[in-house]
């Protein structure tokens, strides 16, 4: 079986494993895992913030980066089909108090003119006040697409002119890095509070981290305890971390080019693929997905009609020529 539902089913190379058996640990909620901080200061670097936390899930620094953002009351604006709308299980409400309201775009891009008219000032008693703005990049549901710079830039601009904090969802924010040759510190520069998965194509099997500034990033680890998720010798899976991004972070690349020979195999044009997933619609996507697996090939549904594709780590060149082969006959 060739396994495309998703950039989450890696499993960890030996080199990473060896790595996470050497880590050096101590007890985290005590500030004391050497690795685990390690980790924080390079993630946070990278993207030219000051502090970072370690998550176990991307949910739950969504969570945390949001809830920072927002408060019980208020509003995240995002597009229609952003993770923390779609695939969190409604926690930004259930947990923090925080309520959505949404725009559509195609590719799941950002634009200050459709901003323009959501937004909803502090009018006292009458709306609800609109605390940040959400983008998420690459954009999963919208097929991994890139978010153009320049929206980001345009989007930066006008949260400081109305003082709106900007949300960053970068579970795959490598991949875009990558695609673009955008710097991850020049994305940084666009969220006050962002959040990068460790466990989607970079290959570690756990980890996120919420990056911000070092006084909400305190907060953040407070709240972090507070939901549970205060974990003590995780250096063994900040090593993992680590090593992803020594060793996991250009061969995206190779993912991307997987990505583009499957969408061509199923009839997408492959200039629309920006990163490492494919989603296409068909007549009935659970049948497509039946009729893929008796091919030899794990797609996923994530609509009725909306099939996807992801490329990651585990699949080879000579995988993605096999998978080929079985799609083209779908
Ligand atoms: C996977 C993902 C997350 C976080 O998911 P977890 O499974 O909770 O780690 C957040 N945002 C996006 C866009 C994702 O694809």
């Amino acid at each position: 079986m060739i396994d495309l539902r998703s950039d989450t089913v890696t499993r960890p190379t030996e080199g990473m494993r060896a790595a996470m058996a050497r880590a050096d640990v101590g007890d985290d909620v005590y500030g004391e895992d050497p690795t685990v901080r390690a980790l924080e200061e390079r993630v946070a670097g990278l993207l030219g913030h000051e502090a970072a936390l370690f998550t176990p899930t991307g949910s739950m620094a969504n969570v945390l980066a949001v809830g920072l953002l927002v408060a019980p009351g208020q509003e995240v604006l995002c597009e229609a089909r952003a993770h923390i709308a779609r695939a969190e299980l409604g926690a930004h409400g259930a947990v923090s108090g925080v309520t959505m309201r949404t725009w559509s775009s195609p590719r799941g891009q950002v634009d200050v003119a459709v901003l323009a008219d959501l937004f909803a000032p502090d009018l006292g008693p009458f709306f609800v006040r609109t605390a940040a703005i959400s983008v998420e990049n690459t954009h999963n549901f919208a097929g991994g697409a890139v978010l153009p710079l320049a929206d980001l830039k345009a989007l930066r601009a006008f949260a400081d002119e109305h003082s709106v904090a900007v949300h960053l969802d970068g579970a795959r924010l490598w991949n875009a890095h990558v695609a673009t040759g955008v710097s991850l510190e020049e994305y940084g520069a666009v969220a006050d509070v962002a959040a990068v998965c460790l466990s989607k194509g970079l290959g570690a099997p756990v980890g996120s981290l919420v990056v911000g500034p070092a006084a909400l990033i305190a907060e953040a680890r407070v709240r972090r305890k507070r939901l549970g998720g205060g974990m003590r010798q995780v250096g063994v899976l900040a090593a993992g971390g680590l090593y992803a991004l020594d060793h996991h972070v250009d061969r995206l690349a190779d993912d991307h080019a997987h990505a583009r020979l499957l969408a061509e195999a199923c009839g997408v044009d492959p200039a629309g693929v920006d990163t490492n997933i494919v989603a296409f619609d068909v007549a009935d996507a659970p049948a497509y997905v039946a009729a893929a697996r008796e091919a030899g090939v794990l797609v996923g549904a994530v609509g009725a009609r909306t099939v996807r594709l992801v490329t990651h780590l585990d699949v080879s060149r000579a995988d993605t020529a096999q998978a080929v082969a079985a799609l083209a006959r779908l």
